[in-house]
């Protein structure tokens, strides 16, 4: 399964008060989930969903504050500074991290490609889902 979206690049971005960094490797034109699920909705959270080896926190792992809700599977880490969730693990791909586009730094980001997924009924629409991208090896 070959997905030609241009090189990875490195992305940055981070919470509100600046306490929360990290980087996301991910290509320039981005693949974008727009989810309606509870949570999702009420944070106009958009997705970009990577592989764990993709994502680096730099700091910001003594100010994080862990939410779980339903299932308990996601982990809903968010700022306790300044109350942003600017990543987590999601429920849909627990091996995987899943970005808020709207936290990164601009610049780096050329395009977006946006596909909603309908989370508010996630047990009937969670096969529709695309899986992770292989994990990138070497280099
Ligand atoms: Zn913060």
């Amino acid at each position: 399964m070959s997905q030609d979206k241009g090189d990875f690049i490195t992305h940055t971005g981070g919470c509100h008060c600046g306490k929360v960094l990290f980087e996301v490797d991910a290509p320039a034109n981005i693949e974008v989930i727009d989810c309606n699920c509870s949570i999702c909705a009420k944070l106009a959270f958009l997705h970009l969903i990577v592989p764990k080896s993709q994502f680096r926190l730099l700091q910001g792992s003594d100010v994080l504050t862990t939410y779980r809700f339903n299932t308990g599977v996601g982990e809903h880490p968010f700022c306790s500074v300044c109350g942003i969730k600017s990543f987590y693990i999601p429920r849909s791909h627990p091996t995987g991290c899943s970005v808020n586009v709207r936290c990164l730094v601009e610049g780096t980001v050329k395009s977006m490609s946006i596909s909603q997924f309908n989370g508010a009924r996630w047990e009937e629409n969670i096969g529709s889902l695309a899986p992770l991208p292989p994990e990138e090896t070497g280099g």
